[in-house]
C-alpha cells in the first residue's frame, strides 16, 4: 500500500508544472486591539501555524524589530505598547521573507534548522540551504 505521502510526492514528479502553482500562501493579517497602553494580538499562533515557525520564535523577532517587549498567552501576544497593526503585519512579512521563504526558489515549504549561532533555511521543494543574516 502505498501512503497518501507518497502518492503526493508522486504525483508532483509526474505534474511538476501543477506543483509550481502552490509556491506562495497567504500570510493571516494580525486581529488584535488595544488595552490600555498594550497591544493585544488575537491570533499569533495561527499565524506561526500557517507559516510553520514557532510562535515564540516569530515574537523574538518581532518585538526586536518593533523595539516592544511582547509575552506570549495562550494563543495571543500581548506587546507593552500601543503598537500599529500595519506595522506587525510589515515585520511579520519581514519575518517570513528572511526566515520561511526559500531565498533560491522562493517556496515557503522550508524548515529551519540552526546550528551554533547560525539559522539555516533549508528548502524542501529545491534543497537549497541558505544561511540568514539577522541575529536574533
Ligand atoms: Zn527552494
Amino acid at each position: 500500500m502505498e501512503s497518501y505521502e507518497e502518492m503526493l510526492a508522486r504525483a508532483k514528479e509526474v505534474l511538476p508544472d501543477e506543483a509550481e502553482e502552490t509556491s506562495r500562501f497567504t500570510i493571516p493579517n494580525v486581529k488584535g486591539h488595544l488595552e490600555g497602553s498594550k497591544t493585544i494580538i488575537n491570533n499569533w499562533t495561527q499565524i506561526a501555524d500557517v507559516l510553520r515557525r514557532k510562535p515564540e520564535h516569530m515574537l523574538k523577532y518581532v518585538q526586536k524589530e518593533m523595539a516592544t517587549p511582547g509575552e506570549i498567552i495562550k494563543v495571543s501576544v500581548v506587546f507593552g505598547s500601543k503598537l500599529s497593526a500595519s506595522k506587525i503585519n510589515d515585520k511579520i512579512k519581514q519575518y517570513a521573507d528572511e526566515f520561511v521563504y526559500c531565498k533560491t526558489c522562493g517556496k515557503p515549504d522550508t524548515k529551519l534548522t540552526r546550528e551554533a549561532t547560525i539559522y539555516f533555511v533549508i528548502c524542501q521543494a529545491c534543497g537549497a540551504k541558505n544561511s540568514i543574516q539577522s541575529r536574533i
